[in-house]
């Protein structure tokens, strides 16, 4: 139990510039009363992502002063809103969740299309706005998915970055125009990396057959775990010859870039087959360049996502708890569990200290389950 009442304080980790966190306490009489469609959540685990370390440490980029982190979260609801009880009669005080941290118009038209992550008005909480790493946190109650029962919560602070893939591989068969297809090359053994393998492996692709490309020992043995045969370290390889040699001379029908540098940018494009397609889901650090001949010659195509669609959170779900997605994979992506006084030096400076021994950090904002 959190335990949290009207008189008590809560613990939040906040962004606080370049390579600073702050840890402050809020009174809970001092958060801001729950708004119509609103619910107040108990987060219980959340994730440290990429984008986190790379705000820390290059930042502010998109982070806001004072903001609490975290957008890979889960947690049980406290409170909700009168309009809430009508509107969402499954979200009540007690249920799990895992939250979906983006915070969209819901008016634009990628938003009436129900893609939330292409919004106009786009913002995501844990960067702009408060997320994840605070005991209390009002959020938007059609941004909360209950949770089956045998859904863990630390397991279900996954659902974020599973998401991430689960809308990249979408997109990627969808351009491609295909149903089904195990020519497929992974740029990348990092969560994403990693993450996207399952997710080719819920949607019936054969691991045995796709290529994969990863630099960090510890993280290459997690896709071989996966049933990965066709595994390269990116140092040696000749990633576009051996993409031609796997797949019939031809190359790769569909590249996920989860690295986004421009050498694997370079390596994804001539990796590919004629009209095949260029998956962009990772943050480039840098900007690239290409010769656009090559797109226009050989009729290719570079789709880029950002996050998820609104739908991918609870298909992500479906497929955690039918299965076709393994939690007892996921469970082995966590490789640390900190408390929350303790993100900074045991999360995201571990992180950047021990890359190479962790797929993903995550805090315990209140101990429930
Ligand atoms: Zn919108």
């Amino acid at each position: 139990m959190d335990g949290h009442t009207e008189n008590s304080t809560i613990r939040a980790v906040q962004w606080n510039g370049n390579k600073n966190l702050k840890l402050a306490h809020i009174n809970v009489s001092d958060l801001p009363p729950l708004k119509e469609g609103q619910v107040r959540v108990a987060p219980a685990w959340c994730g440290i992502c990429g984008s986190d370390i790379g705000e820390w440490a290059h930042g502010p980029i998109f982070s806001v002063s004072a903001t609490t982190v975290g957008h890979e979260m889960s947690g049980i609801i406290r409170e909700t809103h009168p309009s809430v009880t009508s509107q969402h009669p499954n979200l009540k005080p007690g249920t799990r969740v895992a939250v979906h941290p983006i915070v969209s118009d819901g008016t634009c038209h990628r938003c009436l299309a129900h893609y939330s992550g292409g919004c106009e008005n786009f913002s995501i909480r844990g960067i702009m706005l408060d997320g994840g790493m605070q005991e209390l946190l009002n959020v938007e109650a059609d941004k909360c998915f209950p949770l089956p029962d045998h859904i863990p919560l630390d397991v279900a602070a996954l659902v974020e970055p599973v998401s991430v893939a689960w809308q990249g591989v979408k997109a990627g068969f969808k351009s491609a125009g295909v149903e089904r297809t195990d020519r497929v090359l992974v740029l990348g053994t990092g969560p994403i990396g990693i993450a996207t393998l399952a997710c080719l492996k819920a949607r019936g692709v054969d691991l045995g057959n796709v290529m994969v490309v990863g630099r960090n020992k510890a993280r290459n043995a997690k896709a071989l775990e996966l049933g990965v045969k066709h595994l390269y370290d990116s140092s040696v390889c000749d990633v576009a010859a051996t993409a031609r040699q796997l797949f019939d001379e031809y190359g790769a029908e569909i590249v996920f870039d989860a690295v986004a540098t421009q050498s694997t940018f370079d390596d994804g494009i001539a990796a590919l087959r004629r009209a095949g397609t260029y998956v962009m889901y990772g943050i480039f650090h840098e900007p690239v360049t290409f010769d656009a001949n090559q797109i226009m010659m050989r009729s290719l195509k570079i789709v880029g996502t950002i996050c998820y669609a609104d739908e991918d959170y609870p298909e992500v779900i479906d497929a955690m708890a039918d299965g076709r997605i393994s939690m007892n994979e996921l469970k082995k992506w966590i490789t640390g569990r900190v408390p929350l006084e303790n993100a900074e030096e045991g999360g995201l400076k571990e992180l950047v200290k021990n890359k190479a021994k962790h797929m993903k950090i995550l805090i315990r904002v209140n101990e429930l389950e």
